[in-house]
């Protein structure tokens, strides 16, 4: 393991001046307001990297993660970010996305306390035991999973639905759909679990 960081800077100048070669004016032009049309609420697996699974540029992507894109009704720091993202920044869309193979829900399955984030998992377990006929019928452990992470993904695209916020922005006209995505740790691919809610007839 590398214990000095030197790396991660040289990566970041690096990074900051391909950047500025292609296009000068990038980061002062930025520095000086963001627009995103998009919410990302994702795990946070570092290999579920937000803006470049959709290949969005610094500015096109306001992102909240925690462990198993859960979004609860009362985290503040998620219901914060949901809050800012839609009265301030106006984004039209908030996609949850979430991945196969999440160890999040691969734990919230399991009976093993791992301390704290086993209340946290609870939510997610919570989906698993209210559908529990429907796990004990899948071939295998693999396909439980996976089938999991679609449930929780649609759960929390309905809890992002049911907030204060998305129903006040919703009755007062502005427009905003909430999709409902998962990611492909072995392929890198993103599909639409067809859950998008847009407020209208919701
Ligand atoms: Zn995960």
């Amino acid at each position: 393991m590398n214990d000095d960081l030197s790396d991660l800077f040289e990566n970041n100048r690096l990074w900051s001046e391909n950047i500025r070669a292609a296009q000068p004016d990038f980061f002062s032009t930025l520095s000086k307001q963001q627009a995103p049309d998009y919410l990302w609420i994702g795990c946070a697996d570092s290999r579920v990297p937000a803006n470049e699974i959709v290949n969005l540029l610094p500015g096109e992507l306001f992102v909240h993660r925690n462990v198993g894109n859960v979004v609860t009704h009362t985290d503040f720091n998620c219901l914060s970010v949901i809050q800012f993202a839609i009265d301030v920044l106006k984004v039209r869309h908030i996609i949850v996305t979430g991945h196969y193979g999440c160890g999040g829900v691969a734990a919230s399955m399991q009976d093993e306390d791992l301390g704290l984030i086993t209340n946290w998992l609870r939510h997610i377990r919570d989906i698993y035991q209210r559908n529990r006929e429907a796990f004990d019928a899948l071939p295998d452990e693999k396909s439980r999973i996976d089938r999991l992470c679609e449930l929780n993904v649609k759960e929390q695209v309905r809890n992002v639905c049911d907030t204060t916020i998305v129903q006040h922005a919703w009755k007062r006209g502005q427009k905003l759909a909430v999709h409902g995505w998962i990611y492909g740790l072995s392929d890198g691919l993103v599909h639409d679990l067809k859950v998008t809610r847009t407020g209208v007839g919701t």
